[in-house]
């Protein structure tokens, strides 16, 4: 209960924290699944790189791509999304942990490396 507290009261006195929206899309069978911020999809619809024939699966509000990433793949009924390489500390001490091999972003702080 105390960390959480702490945590708490850390993401009240970050300026920059701000969930976003991510969105899953289903472009079978030759796209396949894509999952990304809502500005990328937005993007890779205009540019063709993902098909008229898209469907929206779901919307995602998350602060890190591990969040909506382990999110996505509850909706799909896959198995557990593991992050890429160790979690970390991060370094602003906000008392949170971030995966640098990953996303990079802390969930409090947004981008660290
Ligand atoms: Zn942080």
């Amino acid at each position: 209960m105390k960390s959480r507290r702490r945590v708490n009261s850390a993401v009240r006195w970050l300026p920059n924290y701000m969930k976003k929206v991510y969105e899953a899309w289903d472009d079978e069978p030759d796209g396949g699944i894509t999952l990304a911020e809502v500005n990328i999809i937005q993007t890779n619809l205009a540019n063709g790189l993902l098909s008229k024939d898209a469907r929206l699966l779901h919307r995602i509000e998350a602060d890190t791509f591990e969040e909506a990433q382990a999110v996505h793949n509850i909706k799909m009924g896959w198995s557990p999304f593991v992050p890429e390489g160790k979690p970390k500390a991060c370094p602003q001490n906000c008392g949170a942990v971030f995966y640098p091999e990953g996303s990079g972003e802390c969930p409090n702080c947004g981008r660290i490396c």
